[in-house]
């Protein structure tokens, strides 16, 4: 593989821009179209005044970044957190591009961020600040514009908060203006595990590959949140032994598996830290426990833990990216080479978006479909669009990553190719 012009290892705008860059050159994109998709379409900074609880006035910094709408509106979470930066919103929606395009669904791809830490503010305040988070860009959302998600520090109850406030200022109640919303707001049935339940049919394919059964299947999982613990449930109860969990706490591995039941019980119903789990297991840290004995490692937390430092030491067969970039680009040669089957971040969690789509239809159709059907739709597209991705990869030579990319790239610049460009 050629060398990726990454100078800082860690900043993932860096990382998914080499990755772009790669599977661009790999696929022979002409110069103007990888100009036109190396670069976010539009991106925007709002200042967020809000009244605290203690009477003070703070002023809060949010990003919102479209980096493409050539196959549909932009779609993609917003991110409450003290790290947020503006590099790191255009590597996500970058990544929402492509992903929406490896399962081909009929958006492109955005982002936002808000600098804030959620687990230091009431209720009121994260009220206050998305609210007017939402009035700053009332003109960037819209069902046929730009569609918000939940993402790190955000849920179902500021996708409400959202849809009001949007609602408000258009006058009319507006469901589809986001997604990830409460049930009797117009959300999906199945969403909420609709990321995990992503990882869990990703798996399944992969360990299919390699004639390994569920149950002599040992899985390693970072992260606790969504993601994490949906998946974590979902494997479970599938058959897969669970053996490491961790979360920003700290991690336990214990060869024997955990019981997953009982430990959501621990962390959401009692609210415990989860390395204090009586139910077993040595104690180490969320980082130490991804290279730990297993045949699926899923790191589903935040960016940067799989690196050029530590990525050989991992044990595991199969890598499912349930987080958004866990692995760095400069890592990524360091994991083929150890022959590693990796399920890229843009397929491993699409399942999320998937249903996201799915809600977007319903709230449009004003016709909500059963549990059962939005699974099996998202059964139908992702194991499509794994064997897609797989059989890109064997005819072309190239990793699974790379695969995706290309596959992705591909179908938006067919796309901007027959819109052609209003110049
Ligand atoms: P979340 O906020 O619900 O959970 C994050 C989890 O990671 C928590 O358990 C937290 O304790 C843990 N964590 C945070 N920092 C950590 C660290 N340094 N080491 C170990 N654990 C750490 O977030 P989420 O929605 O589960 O998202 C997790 C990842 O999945 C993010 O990369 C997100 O962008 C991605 N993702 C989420 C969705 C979704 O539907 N929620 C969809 C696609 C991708």
């Amino acid at each position: 593989m050629a060398t990726l012009a990454v100078h800082n290892e860690f900043n993932i705008y860096e990382s998914a821009d080499a990755r772009f860059e790669a599977a661009a050159r790999k696929l022979g994109l002409e110069e103007g179209l990888y100009r036109f998709l190396k670069y976010p379409n539009k991106e925007i900074t709002v200042y967020i005044p809000v009244i605290l609880d203690n009477g003070h006035l703070e002023v809060f910094i949010g990003y919102r970044v479209h980096h493409s709408i050539v196959r549909g509106p932009g779609k993609g979470g917003i991110r409450f957190a003290p790290t947020v930066t503006l590099d790191e919103v255009r590597a996500l929606a970058s990544w929402m591009t492509w992903k929406c395009a490896v399962v081909n669904i009929p958006f492109g791809g955005a982002k936002g961020g808000v600098i804030c830490d959620p687990g230091k503010l009431s209720n009121g305040e994260l009220e206050r600040i998305t609210r007017r988070y939402t009035a700053e860009l009332i003109e960037w959302f819209g069902p046929e514009r730009d569609v918000p998600a939940p993402d790190l520090g955000t849920n179902e109850q500021t996708m409400a908060w959202i849809m009001d406030t949007y609602s408000m200022h258009v006058r009319h109640t507006e469901t589809a203006v986001v997604t990830g919303k409460p049930i009797d707001l117009g959300g999906s049935r199945g969403r909420h595990e609709a990321t995990g339940r992503g990882v869990l049919i990703n798996c399944d394919r992969a360990i299919s590959r390699f004639r390994m059964m569920r149950v002599n299947t040992r899985v390693i999982i970072q992260g606790f949140g969504n993601v994490g613990s949906m998946s974590a449930k979902l494997l479970h109860e599938a058959g897969y032994k669970i053996v490491g969990v961790a979360d920003i706490h700290g991690a336990l591995y214990n060869e024997s598996g955990f019981d997953i039941p009982e430990l959501l019980e621990w962390v959401y119903k009692l609210r415990k830290p989860l390395p204090d789990f009586p139910g077993g297991g040595a104690k180490m840290t969320a980082s130490e426990v991804l290279f730990q004995p297993a045949e699926v490692v899923i790191p589903a937390a935040v960016e940067n833990q799989i690196t050029t430092e530590n990525a050989h030491r991992l044990q595991a067969r199969i890598l499912c990216e349930g987080a958004n970039g866990p692995c760095t680009a400069l890592a990524d040669e360091i994991v083929d080479r150890k022959g590693i089957f990796v399920v890229p971040d843009i397929l491993a969690n699409a399942g999320g978006v998937t249903v996201s789509y799915f809600e977007w239809v319903q709230d449009r159709q004003g016709y909500f479909w059963s549990e059962r059907e939005v699974n099996d739709r998202l059964k139908d597209v992702l194991e499509h669009s794994f064997d897609e991705v797989v059989r890109y990869a064997e005819t072309h030579q190239v990793n699974n990553r790379v695969a995706a990319y290309m596959l992705a790239i591909d179908r938006v610049a067919f796309a901007l190719k027959e819109r052609g460009i209003y110049a």
